[in-house]
């Protein structure tokens, strides 16, 4: 059995799956803080664990490699890669013979920072649905970059100071990895420079960047999280021309509700068409939604799936 209250809780043992409050033991999927707290036991990749100790403080934690398995009250528990962030994973979890795989925010296609998500089948997904309609398609990554690279070419070529925005975490670094491999010059906000560090400590390089210096910022792009788009750091620069990179670009609202000139797709969530790619790989007997539209469940009974919304405090049986 587990039951859904803000995070899974497996039933059969005293263990959670991103519970959304601190509890004794967690396995945690990645290091968002909507699906991160600061447990009294985190079991994570290397890399999760890394990113929440600088974010929410050290705790006791175990760290597991991608497809190593690891045993917790009689249930075994092995990490996937996601494709989400750097050290994001699917939750397998086994036990007597059945197959539960929680997706974590999942991407099907293949960033410039986060590990190629490997889609293992299950008997029971429960998974995200962030993007789970039609309208959500995203061009591919080689097309999503090039827009990027293009929307700071020309805010260079008129004079401006590009400024791309996006979540801290994640997003700004794929960004970064982006442009610095195009040969562009950053300046990294803060928040964003310091996990950008820690992306360099596991092996990614983003050319050449520095945190970013108030006066220091002619001929470089700079990187900000979403929230400082309106800072005095943004405001103080004279001619500028900020892109906000978030999969709800496809809305052509998107720019106005951000206040920003430009919205580009760059997306670590699945979009429509990689959300039915997942499911159709996990191959699930039953299959739980979260976090996302209610007409995704329907899509997919649909075709076929025995498919219905997660809902709070429901009992389910699986082990
Ligand atoms: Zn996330």
């Amino acid at each position: 059995m587990f039951s859904y209250d803000k995070g899974i809780k497996l039933n059969s043992s005293s263990l959670w799956l991103d519970a959304g409050s601190r509890v004794e033991a967690c396995v945690v999927s990645h290091a968002h803080l909507d699906h991160a707290k600061k447990h009294s036991l985190m079991i994570a990749t290397d890399k999760t664990i890394r990113i929440l100790d600088k974010r929410i403080g050290k705790t006791r934690s175990i760290g597991l490699d991608f497809g190593e398995p690891y045993d917790f009250d009689g249930l075994n528990v092995t990490l996937l890669p996601a494709g989400h962030i750097l050290g994001s994973a699917q939750i397998l979890v086994q036990a007597n013979g059945s197959r539960l795989l929680y997706s974590g925010d999942f991407n099907v296609q293949q960033s410039a920072t986060a590990e190629a998500i490997e889609i293992p089948e299950s008997d029971i997904l429960i998974m995200e649905s962030t993007f789970g309609q039609p309208a959500y398609s995203f061009p591919d990554r080689q097309q999503v970059s090039e827009m990027l690279c293009n929307f700071v070419a020309q805010a260079f070529r008129v004079g401006a100071t590009p400024v791309v925005a996006g979540y801290a975490l994640g997003k700004s670094q794929e960004a970064m990895k982006i442009l610095g491999d195009a040969g562009y010059k950053l300046s990294v906000h803060g928040s964003v420079a310091v996990l950008a560090r820690i992306y360099e400590e596991f092996g990614i390089r983003f050319g050449d960047w520095e945190k970013y210096k108030r006066k220091e910022t002619d001929g470089k792009v700079l990187i900000i999280p979403r929230i400082a788009i309106r800072s005095r750091m943004v405001k103080r620069l004279l001619h500028k021309r900020i892109v906000f990179l978030s999969g709800w670009a496809v809305n052509s609202s998107t720019k106005y509700r951000y206040g920003v000139d430009e919205a580009i797709p760059l997306s670590d969530h699945a979009d429509f068409d990689g959300l039915l790619e997942y499911v159709r790989k996990v191959n699930p007997k039953k299959i739980y939604t979260t976090h996302g539209f209610r007409e995704f469940p329907l899509h997919l009974q649909r075709l076929g799936f025995d498919a219905e919304p997660l809902q709070k405090s429901k009992q389910l049986s699986l082990f």
